[in-house]
């Protein structure tokens, strides 16, 4: 297929090189200029990589990316042909979903929410799960794109119900890093070697995705972005706002918003979520290697 995609994030940049792999056709276009991706061509705009598209993906920060790259000046919006199929892998609100869609369709084309999980391996091995809202048809429609970027496609229901599972399963992802983060605080002043905690949780029923994915960065004290912290804090801004909108209550969720609150304060936000755990070693005095936190 002739696809364009829209952002060469830690995400963007290889789902992109995963479609031209599998032989469709990309004319790829990130805001900052330099980016490439292997087998695609760059545009210099969204417009002109969507100009001749029969799909458009998008994988950009937020909400207010998601508006510029399609509605901005020299968006992708203006330049759609009907039965153009406009995807967004982004993670933004579900709302603002409702609104893109409505307007995509008044252009004569369909659109899909489709934000996804895996970070940054899941994305590079072409092993993305993807949460979709949309109708069947359009989903059909993009099929091979999907089976070139990933492994699964959980057709969720409608417009806006992908992004309302994505946050909901990045909920967990949050709260559970966090519960990985203070076990290993507590197992470190308790004297407990953080590999030896590490490997107890793998074998028992303790054992998570998140703690596969993400101890071997802590233990080796690598907190370059595979998801960045603002990103998540991003999320779980949408988390707390979607509960207040329906009325439920995310206790945990709104004691873990603290800490990121604490991190960006630090000047964390660039760094991977899991250097939330610095603002627990800070807490307690020591670093999870066991040795003084400066
Ligand atoms: P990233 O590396 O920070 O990349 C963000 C991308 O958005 C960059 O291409 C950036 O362009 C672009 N962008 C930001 N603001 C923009 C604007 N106003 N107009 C146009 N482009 C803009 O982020 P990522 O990790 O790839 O994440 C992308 C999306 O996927 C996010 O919604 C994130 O929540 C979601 N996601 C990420 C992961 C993960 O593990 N990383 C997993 C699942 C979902 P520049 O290069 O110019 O800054």
């Amino acid at each position: 297929m002739r696809v364009a995609f829209l952002g060469l994030g830690i995400m963007g940049q290889p789902m992109a090189a995963n479609l031209a792999k599998a032989g469709h056709d990309v004319v790829a276009w990130n805001r900052s200029p330099g980016k490439t991706v292997d087998g695609a061509r760059i545009a210099a705009t969204p417009a002109e990589a969507a100009a001749d598209a029969e799909a458009v993906w998008l994988c950009v920060s937020d909400t207010a990316a998601v508006n510029e790259v399609l509605w901005g000046e020299n968006g992708a919006g203006s330049v759609l042909k009907p039965g153009v199929v406009v995807v967004d892998s982004s993670t933004i609100s579900p709302s603002a979903e409702r609104q893109n869609a409505e307007r995509i369709r008044q252009a004569g084309g369909d659109y899909i929410d489709a934000p996804m999980t895996g970070s940054k391996i899941g994305a590079r091995d072409a092993q993305l799960v993807f949460m979709v809202g949309g109708e069947s048809a359009s989903i059909e429609k993009v099929r091979p794109l999907f089976e070139a970027m990933g492994k699964t496609v959980h057709h969720v229901g409608g417009i806006g119900l992908g992004q309302a599972a994505k946050l909901a399963q990045n909920l967990q992802n949050a709260v559970i890093f966090e519960s990985f983060a203070e076990g290993l605080m507590l197992a470190t002043k308790l004297g407990v070697p953080p590999e030896t905690l590490v490997g107890i949780v793998k074998s028992t029923m303790t054992k998570s995705g998140v703690v596969e994915y993400k101890s071997p960065f802590v233990l080796n004290r690598d907190f370059s972005p595979n998801f960045p912290l603002k990103l998540m804090y991003k999320d779980i801004k949408l988390m707390l706002e979607a509960a207040r909108e329906n009325r439920v209550k995310l206790p945990a969720l709104e004691t873990v918003a603290e800490i990121y609150e604490v991190a960006i304060e630090e000047g964390h936000e660039d760094l991977d979520y899991a250097a939330t755990l610095t603002i627990l070693e800070k807490w307690a005095g020591i670093q999870v290697k066991g040795t003084a936190a400066s």
